[in-house]
């Protein structure tokens, strides 16, 4: 311990010279999306042991909720929705007890059982009309989270209802990236990034000691940055309905749904939300989309620690509160800036 505040101390005054440390950055795919994990090491193969570990972690988590495994735990309790209570491990159970908090804090505007829907809207270019409204509103019967039936004992879960479905798309890849970043730091990664496709989470700084900062782009023109933001061992997530989206007689109908109508929530382009955890930031950024930007903003301005940007399909910037804009600055800062 003492030679460790030694070294320090000489380091501050700049008597040796500090370890070389860089920051290394892999982009893989996984659960669907581009990920980008960004760690501070001190060689290459420092840095790979952390991406490798990461990359495992971020694999397990989408094994246990992916709905396109058929064995995952998350399609056993599909598969059994109004047959029987289904045996899931803790993780699982617990991710889905915080989705049904955040359910009943915006009142059903994010619900996991959105799911049964899943069928009806596709978003991957292979919808070639709108779809039927009588399949819509008889779907639509199936979307209530307070039909999700979790017993603690038995750790089980139950879907009520034959055709009820879960889904986690809005708040699987803020679980991984959180999940991930304290994987990282429990073996001692000093600093980084976990970036899902814009769902990111940060922590420590960049090895010259500056803050990670976050460029915040118009999603209609994402060449052009109207801010920059630090990110100090915090989360940005980015909820948007310019990249999954369908068009049908020139309006776009995204994939976001409002679980009240069975129908793509409109009103808005994009929402961004910064709070510490991005598993909350994942799902309070879709919530506020569904919820639209009065009731939206008005919710986050109730949460502490909590804050957004939304663009409304006016192309109107709102914010929360306590949201403090820099002025626009064009350029980077500095290298290890991310665009969200
Ligand atoms: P992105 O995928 O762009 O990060 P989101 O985090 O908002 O965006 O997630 C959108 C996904 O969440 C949809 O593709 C769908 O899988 C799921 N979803 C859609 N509507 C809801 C809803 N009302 N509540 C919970 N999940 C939803
Ligand atoms: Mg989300």
């Amino acid at each position: 311990m003492k030679s460790l505040i030694t070294l320090v101390f000489l380091l501050q005054l700049g008597l040796v010279p500090a370890l070389s440390q860089s920051t290394y950055k892999k982009v893989t795919k996984l659960m669907g999306c581009k990920f980008e994990i960004s760690v501070v090491a001190n060689s290459q193969t420092e840095a790979d042991s952390y991406i490798t570990a990461a990359t495992e972690e971020i694999k397990r988590i989408e094994k246990m909720i992916s709905s396109w495994n058929n064995d995952s735990e998350t399609s056993l309790i599909n598969k059994n929705a109004g047959i029987q209570p289904v045996r899931v491990s803790k993780e699982l159970l617990l991710l889905i007890e915080r989705a049904l908090k955040i359910s009943k804090l915006t009142d059903g505007a994010f619900d996991i059982t959105y799911a049964s829907v899943d069928k009806i809207w596709k978003f991957d270019g292979s919808m070639t009309q709108m779809p039927n409204p009588e399949t819509i509103k008889h779907s639509v019967r199936n979307i209530d989270y307070k039909n999700i039936v979790i017993d603690h004992e038995k750790s089980t879960v139950y879907l009520k209802n034959k055709g009820m479905k879960i889904g986690f798309g809005a708040i699987g890849k803020g679980y991984a990236a959180d999940k991930a970043k304290a994987l990282l730091i429990s073996i001692g990664a000093k600093a980084g990034i976990i970036n899902a496709s814009g769902d990111l989470c940060t922590w420590g700084t960049q090895p010259n000691g500056k803050n990670w900062m976050v460029a915040i782009v118009n999603p209609l023109n994402k060449q052009k940055v109207f801010s920059w933001m630090p990110v100090v061992n915090s989360a940005v997530v980015t909820s948007g309905n310019y990249e999954n989206f369908v068009t049908f007689n020139d309006e776009t109908y995204s994939h976001i749904i409002d679980p009240r109508t069975g129908y793509p929530a409109k009103g808005i382009l994009s929402v961004s939300i910064f709070t510490p955890n991005a598993e909350i930031a994942d799902a309070l950024a879709t919530s506020v989309f569904v919820m639209g930007t009065e009731a939206g903003l008005n919710l986050i301005n109730q949460l502490n620690g909590i804050e957004c940007i939304i663009i409304d399909s006016d192309n109107n910037i709102l914010k929360s509160n306590h949201i403090q804009f820099d002025t626009v600055k064009n350029e980077k800062t500095n290298e290890e800036n991310i665009s969200n």
